[in-house]
């Protein structure tokens, strides 16, 4: 009995401890050019000692301690590693299986372990963090899902999680005209102790953030309508802050917009009807918003739209006009595609469409990927290449300040200094 127990702990250190094992005490990164998550740097070094990246500059004034190990990476560019802003972990393409179908007959096993390959795809695809916004009625699994990760039992990125979600009472789905008591892809709470109990309990249950559906699709012909008054929001935000969580706000129609402003959220979330007015106000409020354009493009196309034959659908000419009028006004965006809508690991689709159909520049997207979802996230630990940050870092072929296309091509993962691919 206690052999067994022995082989068995040694198959157990065999196994697990893949990622712990490839950490390096000092690794000399020596890429072509760094992004630092502002600029493009050339001829840049970064050096990563531990779980941190400990100096960054250019290559010939940068000493590596003794016995460090040089990773030689050219012709690619080092980036911070980039955070996703929007993610659903627990969904899957609903050109695969309906979100309905997902929400109603997959059982939480399945979806979690589906979840747990998904997570694996986002990290090589160079995002090492994910701001996932529901887990669309698998309950707080992803609060498990991030345990794992975290525990290095699973490789993903690093989590910030919603859990279940908050929805005003009969607004949400899944929904079948008269057929009472389904199961809800988000929780039902209205009013002040509804509202103040759901929003504790979630964040007792492991919610980083609270995400709230300020508008749905409940209004009638199934028009997007306010859901929760502008006090349920205000309270949401308030007994939110109190326990230092932010609130991010699902909303597309101009008066949800305008009240989960008013409350006082950090990030709208969609913004497709967006006015000049509304974004104006979030402006002045410093609310930033994220269009997830690439879940507008996957939605259209899966309903048969080929892009660039014929008109486009009304919702692309929507967001292409919310997104215009977003950036006008000066509203900082946060760069998130509702991943999930569309394949996880696609994550860059969201930056690819921003630049190729609404005129952003690589670089801006670059740096709403990494400095700028960094700062709405507050995350002040990681999102660009300077000494003390954390060493979550991606090395990419080609430029992608100058083509976009290059973060396709990942060559490098470093997560807290582990590498979990390299060239
Ligand atoms: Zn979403």
């Amino acid at each position: 009995m206690p052999k067994f127990i022995i082989i068995n702990a040694l198959v157990f250190w065999l196994l697990t401890p893949v990622f712990s094992r490839a950490q390096t005490s000092a690794l000399l990164l020596h890429p072509a050019a760094v992004f630092d998550g502002q600029d493009l740097h050339p001829g840049w070094a970064v050096l990563v000692e531990g779980e941190k990246i400990t100096a960054a500059g250019p290559a010939a004034q940068l000493a590596a301690p003794a016995g460090a190990r040089t990773l030689e990476l050219p012709g690619l560019t080092l980036l911070p590693g980039l955070i996703e802003g929007h993610s659903h972990l627990l969904l899957h393409p609903y050109n695969e299986t309906s979100w309905n179908d997902q929400v109603l007959t997959e059982p939480q096993a399945l979806r979690v372990a589906r979840a747990t390959v998904h997570a694996q795809r986002t990290l090589q695809a160079g995002f090492t963090t994910a701001r996932d916004l529901g887990t669309e009625g698998a309950g707080y699994a992803d609060v498990g899902l991030k345990m794992a990760i975290d525990q290095g039992i699973i490789p993903g990125p690093r989590l910030l999680v919603a859990t279940r979600a908050l929805v005003a009472t009969g607004s949400y789905g899944p929904h079948l005209a008269a057929v009472e008591d389904l199961p809800q892809g988000a929780q039902e709470a209205d009013g002040v102790d509804g509202i103040v109990r759901a929003v504790r309990e979630q964040i007792g249950h492991g919610a980083d953030v609270i995400k709230v559906y300020a508008d749905y699709r409940w209004g009638l012909n199934n028009a997007p309508e306010p859901t929760f008054s502008q006090e349920e929001l205000t309270l949401i935000v308030q007994t939110a802050r109190s326990a230092g969580r932010g609130v991010v706000a699902h909303a597309s129609t101009a008066e949800g917009m305008r009240r989960a402003t008013l409350a006082g959220v950090e990030t709208i979330e969609h913004g497709d009807g967006g006015t000049p007015e509304v974004f104006r106000l979030m402006k002045q409020r410093g609310v930033a918003l994220c269009p997830t354009v690439a879940a507008s493009d996957a939605i259209s196309r899966y309903k048969g739209w080929k892009k660039g034959q014929g008109p486009d659908p009304q919702r692309i000419v929507e967001k292409h006009r919310a997104v215009q009028a977003a950036r006008q006004a000066g509203v900082m965006l946060a760069m998130g595609g509702d991943v999930g809508v569309f394949p996880h690991g696609d994550n860059a689709l969201e930056m690819e469409l921003l630049v190729q159909d609404y005129g952003l520049t690589p670089l801006e997207v670059l740096r709403q990927a990494t400095s700028g979802n960094a700062r709405i996230f507050h995350l002040a630990d990681r999102g660009r290449i300077a000494p003390g940050l954390l060493a979550d870092l991606v090395a990419v072929a080609g430029n992608p300040t100058q083509q976009v296309q290059a973060l396709r091509q990942v060559r490098l993962v470093l997560k807290g200094g582990v590498l979990y691919k390299q060239p």
